[in-house]
């Protein structure tokens, strides 16, 4: 039986070449909303299912992982980039920034520890270049991939001694849904070719995971070769 995967944002970006990344290795639990492109994707990985959570939703969650009792993998890559300066950025944008990047990644990993502490697994979290320098019009978004990044070294320390390692991943610009967006809103013009592709992230992703024994990557940096 291969070693099991859960990843998280997986319908698209990110999160889906990560699964296209982990499934020749691993059985895949597939995370995100959308039904369609979830079972669109696991059609074409053998050995996965999707696994389609609102992951704000507690009792939600909570019930879509009762079921897991060892996890060798779980990939952080659902997240939101709600961008704005502080002057503009309402109290109802911070919660659900800090909601979806922050407490549900929190409260996904609480109630999989034991499956993880089982397998001696491995948890990455998608985190940004925002998760390590803030920069204007970045604020609540840069705030929750720094909690993000407090998160993962408390956890890291914590989970050592159980075997679990984890690791931090920090791209910067990626071809995305998401950078579509932030490029809207910042009302330059996309360049898809001046970014990261997604499949070089999910390369660092499955570096992590692969990583020997005796090795623990805490944290990657990507940077898009071009500077963008
Ligand atoms: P994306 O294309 O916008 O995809 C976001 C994913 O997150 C989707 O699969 C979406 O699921 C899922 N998601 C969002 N909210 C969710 C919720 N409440 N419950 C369940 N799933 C939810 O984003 P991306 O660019 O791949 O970003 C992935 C990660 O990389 C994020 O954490 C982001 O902060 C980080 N990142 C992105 C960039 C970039 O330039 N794109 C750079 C650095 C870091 P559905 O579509 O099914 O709703």
């Amino acid at each position: 039986m291969k070693p099991v995967a859960l990843v998280t944002g997986a319908s698209r970006g990110i999160g889906a070449a990560v699964a296209r990344a982990l499934a020749p290795g691993h059985d895949l639990l597939l995370g995100g909303r959308d039904q369609a492109a979830l079972a669109a994707l696991a059609s074409e990985l053998p050995g996965s299912r999707a696994w389609p959570v609102e992951l704000t939703d507690a009792a939600a969650l909570a019930e879509a992982t009762a079921g897991i009792e060892r996890l060798d993998v779980l990939v952080h890559s659902a997240g939101v980039g709600l961008l704005g300066t502080v002057a503009d950025t309402p109290a109802a944008t911070w919660r659900r920034q800090f909601e979806v990047n922050v407490v549900a990644v929190a409260e996904l990993t609480r109630l999989l520890l034991p499956a993880l502490r089982a397998a001696r697994g491995r948890v990455v979290l998608v985190n940004s270049g925002a998760g390590l320098a803030a920069r204007p019009g970045w604020g609540s978004y840069a705030a929750s991939k720094f909690a993000l990044r407090a998160f993962a070294d408390a956890l890291r320390a914590e989970e050592a001694a159980a075997g679990v390692r984890v690791t931090s991943v920090h791209p910067g610009r990626v071809d995305t849904d998401m950078q579509r967006a932030v490029v809207a809103h910042e009302g330059g013009e996309y360049d898809p070719g001046s970014y990261l592709r997604p499949e070089s992230v999910a390369g660092a992703v499955l570096l992590a995971v692969t990583a020997p024994p005796d090795a623990a990557l805490t944290e990657m940096v990507l940077r898009p070769a071009g500077g963008a």
